[in-house]
């Protein structure tokens, strides 16, 4: 295997690694958001995050985790624990990480008092806490709350301490933290590209492309898979951006060549918004008839601005009459074949293409589960219906899942693909 030299990252050891404080954070009910902003943040810059952790309120285990990962890495972000109640440990925790004092910083204790005459409110004494500096820290200034965040330069760790609300956060993130990282880390260009795929299973894909991939350690690539739309990243980081599109091209193109035509979109633009424009450059005309996905196709199609050029409406069919009285489906069909199947799907295409006075229309007829209750069909079985012009066709697939979002999160999204397909080029 040929390993492409990485000779144009320069900032190697720009490590990141993020702690969210909050025990809230341990429970089932809340998960940490806020790294994945910062995240992406540090990635802009070049920085790559190593390692995240939650860790509750508890100051010793976070002085620990602290201690860990200022000697593990080169910044230490934090966020959440600056409130000024007795769980909010996150000061004294890195003070004693550090073996710095906490300083009463009185300036700080007059804003936060401002901030509360403002709200016609007297500040309650323990908001002090929130004014507590650890020696030698500059102040992140928080226009969005009360405390204060806190940059402190390590010997060989630079941390930060932000506050837990996410809108906090970021701006304080952004206007406070980003501009000093700029100044520390070495300009990186970073391009990216984004295949989406159709059509095929996520560890084909994977099998097909990872011989090209694995090749190269930059760009770095990543395979996405939700609900039956698979993607593939590519992320370049090299020190100017025409070294990082050359290396962009040079794998987008071998990936290009081995996928060809299961690639929909070379610019990330999901289904929907090609089935679009493809509709508008022909002046035709969309509508749907669902049963299974009670909505969610006609959902998608709307959720791209002006798609009212092209899309007339649609039928929610959801029992045998509707599917009889609204689009036409006749009373033997369905005796004859069940709601789900083959024929039902396309009669359904066909009766909306002719009562909506469409180009295309496009049906959705399935199980979604998660019991069979009843139905002739197997959990997880969908057919697509797709009429136009001079064409009536169908598509069947049996999802090997019961889980009724998903089955019907995958049915909209192959109703889009068979449609984008019948479209062509
Ligand atoms: P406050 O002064 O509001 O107490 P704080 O800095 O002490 O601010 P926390 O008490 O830890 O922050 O969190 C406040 C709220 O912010 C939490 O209830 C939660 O909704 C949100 N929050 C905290 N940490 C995160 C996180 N990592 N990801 C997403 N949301 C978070
Ligand atoms: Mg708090």
């Amino acid at each position: 295997m040929r390993f492409k030299p990485v000779t144009s990252i320069q900032s190697k050891d720009m490590n990141a690694e993020i702690l969210a404080v909050g025990s809230e954070m341990l429970t089932p009910d809340r998960v940490d958001t806020n790294s994945l902003f910062l995240t992406d943040q540090l990635n802009q810059i070049g920085v790559e995050v190593v390692a995240k952790h939650v860790v509750g309120d508890d100051r010793d285990r976070l002085a620990t985790a602290m201690r860990l990962a200022m000697g593990a890495s080169q910044f230490l972000l934090i966020s959440g624990g600056l409130g000024p109640t007795e769980d909010d440990l996150t000061r004294d925790a890195l003070a004693a990480a550090l073996g710095r004092p906490l300083i009463f910083n009185a300036e700080i204790s007059e804003g936060i008092e401002e901030r509360f005459r403002r709200m016609k409110r007297v500040m309650p004494e323990i908001n002090k806490r929130q004014a507590m500096v650890i020696e030698g820290a500059e102040i992140l200034s928080n226009d969005r709350g009360t405390a204060p965040g806190q940059w402190i330069a390590g010997e060989d760790c630079t941390v930060m301490m932000l506050p837990g609300p996410p809108h906090e956060l970021k701006l304080m993130f952004t206007r406070e933290c980003m501009p000093r990282l700029r100044a520390m880390v070495p300009p990186l260009a970073i391009r990216t590209k984004v295949f989406r795929i159709s059509g095929m299973s996520e560890s084909d894909l994977d099998q097909t492309i990872a011989p090209i991939y694995k090749k190269y350690e930059n760009p770095a690539t990543t395979v996405l898979a939700h609900n039956g739309d698979l993607q593939v990243h590519l992320r370049a980081r090299c020190t100017s951006e025409s070294e990082a599109e050359a290396l962009l091209a040079e794998v987008g193109d071998q990936i290009d060549a081995a996928l060809g035509e299961r690639i929909y979109s070379r610019n990330s633009d999901p289904l929907e918004v090609i089935i679009g424009r493809k509709l508008k450059a022909t002046g035709a005309t969309l509508a749907v008839a669902e049963s299974a996905t009670g909505g969610g196709l006609a959902e998608r199609i709307t959720s791209v601005p002006g798609s009212s050029e092209y899309f007339v409406g649609g039928f929610i069919t959801y029992t045998r009459r509707m599917k009889t009285e609204c689009v036409g489906v006749p009373e033997a069909l369905l005796a004859a074949h069940g709601a789900v199947s083959k024929e039902v799907a396309e009669a359904m295409a066909a009766g909306a293409r002719e009562r909506a006075g469409v180009t295309w229309a496009v049906s959705i007829t399935g199980n979604a589960g998660p019991t069979a209750d009843g139905d002739e069909a197997p959990v997880g079985s969908v057919f697509i219906g797709i009429a136009g012009p001079e064409f009536l066709g169908s598509y069947h697939r049996i999802w090997p899942s019961s889980d009724r979002p998903r089955v019907r999160a995958f049915a909209a999204q192959m109703a889009l693909d068979m449609l984008n397909r019948e479209l062509g080029n």
